[in-house]
C-alpha cells in the first residue's frame, strides 16, 4: 500500500497490529486511508482530536452464541456478529449476513464501508453489520425461521428504530427479515421499523427489493454520461444472480443494455441473445435452484464451471455483484483488453486493490461499492422514513427518489475527486465525500 504521510500510516499500522489476521478489514482500511492523505493535510484538526484513530475502531463489537435445533432433533451451534461501528451521522445502519464464510474480518470490513456509504447517501444514519455463518442453503423454512428466532433472541438487546436497524445482505432476504421482525415484536412488544427489508404487507418499502440493482446502473448511467455515452446498445456482464444482480439486469436491460451473462458461487451462464431474467427470476428467488439449470430451458446458451471466468467475455459494462474480490487484477486486464469501459461495484469490494488499480490506470469509469451499491442503504433509509410517519409512498415515489440519490452521490464523489486533485477517480472521490460528513459530525460530537 502506497500511504506517505507518517500520521496517516501510524492509523493504519495500529489497526494493522490489533487486527493482524483480518484481511478483508485492513484491506478496506488501508483504501479508504490512502484517499484520505490530501484531507487530514488540510485540516491538521482531526490530527489533533485522533479522528482516524477513533474511526477505525469501531464503538462496539458484539460476538455471540447461535444455538438452534435442525429437523432431525440434533442441536446446532453458530456464531452471530454485530458491529455498531459509528453513530455520528445517526442509528447504526447496515445489513445481516448469513454465509459460512463470515467472521469477524468479514463484518468488521463491511462496517467500515458502511459508515461513509451511509454519509453519502445524505440521509441520517451511522455505519453497522451484522452477520451469522450460518448458511441457509439447503435449509428447511422452519430451520431457517428457529434459526433467526435464536439470532434475534440475543441481537433484540442491543437494536432499536433509534439505535440499530439492521437489514438484508447475502443469504438475508424477505424471508428471513421478516422471521426476524416477528422474533423482535414478540420479545419487546414494540412494533416499530427496527428492521427495513420488511414484507410490503408489514411496513416494508416498495422499491426496496430493486433498490440496490436499480441504484447500481442509475450510478452507472452517471458514469457513461460523463463519458456522453449511454447504456443503449451496450453489452453488460452481471456477476451473481442474487438480490442485487437481479436488478441490476433488469434496469439495464430498460435503459437499453443487453445482459449476456451472469453466474452463482458454482459457475457461471453465457447468453449471447442476452440473459433471459423471468427465467433467472424463477430459479433463484422461487425455486432456489443453481444458475446452472438455465441451460435446460435456453439450449443456446453456455455453462462454465467456476464462477472467476465470467469476467473473460467480452463487454462494455462489467457489473460485479455476487461478493468480495470475485474480480482480481488479471481479470480487470482481461476487461480492458476487450474493452470495458465502466465498472460499477453492486456487490461490497469485489474488485481487489490490483484490480481497482488497472481500471483507474486505463481510465475506464470506475465506481466504487460504497458509492455505487448506495442506493439499498438509500432505500432502507426511506423506509425507516416511512415507518416514522406510518406512510407508504409509490413504487414511482420512491424511485423517484433513490434516482436522485444516486445522482446526488455521483456529483458528490466527481467533486470532491476533483478538488483534491484526482479528477476522475471516485474511489477517492467518494472516499472523501463520505468522510468529511462523518469528520464534522465526530468533530462537533467532542471526544466520544
Ligand atoms: P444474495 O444472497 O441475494 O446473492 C448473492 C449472489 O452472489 C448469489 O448469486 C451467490 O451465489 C453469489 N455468491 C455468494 N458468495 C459467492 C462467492 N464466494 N463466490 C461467487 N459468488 C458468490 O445477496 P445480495 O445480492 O443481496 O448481495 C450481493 C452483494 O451485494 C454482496 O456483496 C452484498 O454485501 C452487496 N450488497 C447488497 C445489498 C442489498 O441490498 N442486498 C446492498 C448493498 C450491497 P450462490 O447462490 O451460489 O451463493
Amino acid at each position: 500500500m502506497a500511504i506517505k504521510s507518517p500520521y496517516v500510516q501510524s492509523v493504519y499500522e495500529i489497526a494493522k497490529k490489533r487486527n493482524s489476521n483480518q484481511l478483508e478489514f485492513l484491506q478496506a482500511v488501508s483504501e479508504v486511508l490512502e484517499s484520505l492523505e490530501p484531507v487530514i493535510e488540510k485540516n491538521p484538526e482531526f490530527k489533533d482530536t485522533a479522528l482516524l484513530e477513533r474511526l477505525v475502531e469501531p464503538e462496539r463489537q458484539l460476538l455471540f452464541r447461535v444455538p438452534w435445533i435442525d429437523d432431525k432433533g440434533k442441536v446446532q451451534v453458530n456464531r452471530g456478529f454485530r458491529i455498531q461501528y459509528n453513530s455520528a451521522l445517526g442509528p447504526y445502519k447496515g445489513g445481516i449476513r448469513f454465509h459460512p464464510s463470515v467472521n469477524i474480518s468479514i463484518i468488521k470490513f463491511l462496517g467500515f464501508e458502511q459508515i461513509f456509504k451511509n454519509s453519502l447517501t445524505g440521509l441520517m444514519m451511522g455505519g453497522g453489520k451484522g452477520g451469522s455463518d450460518f448458511d441457509p442453503k439447503g435449509k428447511s423454512d422452519n430451520e431457517v425461521m428457529r434459526f433467526c428466532q435464536s439470532f434475534m433472541s440475543e441481537l433484540f438487546r442491543h437494536i432499536g428504530a433509534d439505535t440499530d436497524v439492521p437489514a438484508g445482505d447475502i443469504g438475508v432476504g424477505g424471508r428471513e427479515v421478516g422471521y426476524m421482525f416477528g422474533q423482535y415484536k414478540k420479545l419487546t412488544k414494540l412494533w416499530e421499523g427496527v428492521l427495513t427489508g420488511k414484507g410490503l404487507t408489514f411496513g416494508g418499502s416498495l422499491a426496496r427489493t430493486e433498490a440496490t440493482g436499480y441504484g447500481c446502473v442509475y450510478f452507472t448511467d452517471e458514469m457513461l454520461k460523463a463519458r456522453k455515452t449511454s447504456f443503449q446498445g451496450k453489452t453488460v456482464v452481471v456477476s451473481g444472480s442474487g438480490n442485487v444482480a437481479i436488478y441490476a439486469h433488469e434496469k439495464a436491460t430498460q435503459l437499453g443494455g443487453k445482459v449476456v451473462a451472469m453466474s452463482d458461487s458454482n459457475g457461471f451462464i453465457y447468453d449471447k441473445n442476452g440473459v433471459n431474467l423471468d427465467t433467472v427470476k424463477r430459479l433463484k428467488e422461487v425455486e432456489r435452484k443453481r444458475i446452472k439449470e438455465y441451460l435446460n430451458e435456453h439450449k443456446g446458451a453456455e455453462y462454465k464451471e467456476g464462477c472467476a471466468g465470467i469476467w473473460n467475455i467480452k463487454c462494455d459494462v462489467a457489473l460485479p455483484c455476487a461478493t468480495q474480490n470475485e474480480l482480481d487484477g488479471k481479470a480487470a486486464e482481461t476487461l480492458v483488453k476487450n474493452g470495458c469501459i465502466a465498472v460499477a461495484e453492486g456487490a461490497n469490494m469485489p474488485s481487489t486493490p490490483e484490480a481497482v488499480e488497472v481500471f483507474l490506470k486505463n481510465k475506464v469509469s470506475f465506481g466504487p461499492g460504497k458509492a455505487a451499491n448506495a442506493g439499498g442503504v438509500a432505500t432502507s433509509g426511506l423506509e425507516m422514513q416511512q415507518n416514522s410517519m406510518r406512510q407508504s409512498w409509490t413504487f414511482e415515489e420512491v424511485d423517484k427518489k433513490l434516482h436522485d440519490i444516486m445522482v446526488n452521490i455521483h456529483t458528490a464523489a466527481s467533486e470532491a475527486a476533483q478538488e483534491y486533485g484526482t479528477p476522475g477517480n471516485l474511489v477517492n472521490g467518494a472516499n472523501i465525500a463520505g468522510f468529511l460528513k462523518v469528520a464534522r459530525a465526530m468533530m462537533a460530537q467532542g471526544i466520544v
